[in-house]
């Protein structure tokens, strides 16, 4: 009988897009995917550090796959994502501290390693279809297993050369490498080809993609190029793209916007803090006036645009003065979509080797509410313009009796579906349904379908 697997992802799109690299190796290796722990062989955390609780989420799992161990002594477990900063191996091979944290963990790999994961699953398990996978030659040559055919997440590279203060990403990943544009095409073409509707392209600082096949006649960026190769894919209708560094941002990207027909009115350009003291504890290099610059540009462009962002609150020595020019930030440029966080330091990291953890949780907790609840009244503030308009869904999943999925602005919009069978309800997944809007919330819209596809 087959040995199942289960991977569970945490965090941002790379990882999901790194999930669906390692779901190819793994079914390629002859694993069947199964739904839940109790029922696998060998379960897989992808996991995410940026935030407290997802590291803490990961061990948590200490005692539960203990249990499980014991009922399947065939059950191995690895970990990868940004919590693996060193190495990769079997517990005995490496000495990353994840098995000094962990004892049920059996190996863990960093993603850029991932070609060494058949390696050490054949030690663990009696797998036959090893030889299908003996010639991978890197992480990226790999082809994903597309999960949500709605929402395809496709890298331009990995790793980063900036070293924010809070973050562990150059320390996991390593520093900076660009796919080349064909590759990129390649992988747009095929997930094209299966139905693909909106591609996201995804990597730590998408402005400064350099690959090796760029247009060096071109007055343009690389990643400027690389946007307007896709555009000419057919099939792909949506384009988006993370993470933009402030910093890196060129009139290139932007001037894009409102020319190419793919490109969304939806940018995520994450700010951080609106205090110049704290981005420079921060180490982003850049200042808000820039910031502000940049929103400036872009809404001259598209008016309606929507433009998200991300904040932490309680960074080294933020003061309530410093915390204020954060908030003001988002209600003076109506930013509609603020993924807040609360800060905690990342053994390792530029910040916890040089600067005090200082504000008090209860402190970071405050104002991590007081952000929300203000970005809140922006958001719903935003979502009123669509209220008696027909948008365009693309539909990601179905739950509950309602078909949900992003417009072209970002924002999540269901619609009702009761009566229609699964069958027929999971078919609308990765299909596009114009909704007429009928209530604006503060996160979402919810309407009425006008026509459900045949
Ligand atoms: S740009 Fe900064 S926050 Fe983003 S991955 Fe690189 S170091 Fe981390």
């Amino acid at each position: 009988m087959a040995l199942k697997y289960v991977i569970q992802t945490y965090g941002c799109q790379m990882n999901t897009s790194d999930s669906e690299r390692i779901v190819t190796v793994l079914e390629k290796m002859g694993y069947k995917p199964c739904e839940e722990f109790k029922d696998a062989d060998l379960i897989i955390l992808n996991t995410c550090s940026v935030k407290q609780k997802s590291e803490d989420r990961i061990y948590g799992f200490g005692k539960q796959f203990r249990e499980l161990k014991e009922k399947n002594p065939k059950l191995a477990v690895g970990i990868t994502g940004c919590v693996i900063r060193k190495a990769s191996g079997l517990r005995h091979e490496c000495e990353e501290e994840i098995f000094r944290t962990m004892e049920t963990v059996d190996f863990c790999f960093r993603i850029k390693d991932l070609m060494m994961l058949p390696d050490m699953l054949r030690k663990l398990h009696p797998v036959k279809g090893a030889e299908n996978v003996k010639d991978l030659l890197s992480y990226f040559h790999i082809d994903p297993t597309i999960g949500n055919i709605a929402q395809v997440f496709i890298p331009i590279g990995s790793g980063c050369n900036n070293f924010c203060a809070y973050c562990i990403v150059p320390y996991a990943r390593g520093r900076e490498e660009s796919r080349s544009m064909a590759e990129i095409l390649d992988e747009v073409k095929k997930a094209a080809k299966r139905g693909a509707k909106e591609i996201n392209l995804v990597g730590q600082n998408v402005n400064t993609y350099k690959p090796s096949d760029e247009d060096p006649k071109s007055k343009e960026s690389p990643f400027a190029q690389l946007l307007r190769k896709i555009d000419a894919v057919k099939g792909v209708d949506r384009l988006r793209f993370y993470t933009v560094h402030p910093k890196d941002m060129t009139d290139d990207i932007i001037n894009l916007y409102g020319t190419l027909r793919t490109m969304t009115p939806h940018l995520h350009l994450p700010v951080q803090s609106g205090s110049n003291s704290v981005l420079k504890r921060m180490n982003r290099l850049y200042t808000v006036e820039r910031f502000k610059e940049l929103v400036a540009k872009m809404r001259k462009r598209l008016p309606h645009m929507s433009i998200s962002t991300d904040i932490i609150v309680g960074f080294c020595g933020e003061t309530e003065e410093e915390f204020m020019e954060s908030y003001n930030l988002i209600q003076d440029l109506k930013i509609d979509l603020v993924y807040v966080s609360k800060y905690s330091e990342r053994e390792g990291t530029l910040a916890a080797r040089t600067l005090k953890d200082d504000v008090p949780a209860k402190v970071k907790k405050d104002r991590f509410e007081r952000l929300t609840d203000g970005m809140m009244h922006v958001s719903h503030e935003y979502n009123q313009q669509f209220l008696g308009k027909t948008v365009q869904v693309l539909v990601e999943r179905i739950r509950k009796g309602y078909a949900d999925g992003k417009i072209p602005e970002f924002k999540m919009c269901r619609f009702p579906i009761k009566g229609m069978s699964a069958a027929k309800a999971n078919k609308l997944i990765g299909q596009y349904v114009d909704v007429k809007v009928e209530k604006a919330l503060e996160w979402a819209l919810e309407g009425k379908a006008v026509d459900l596809p045949k």
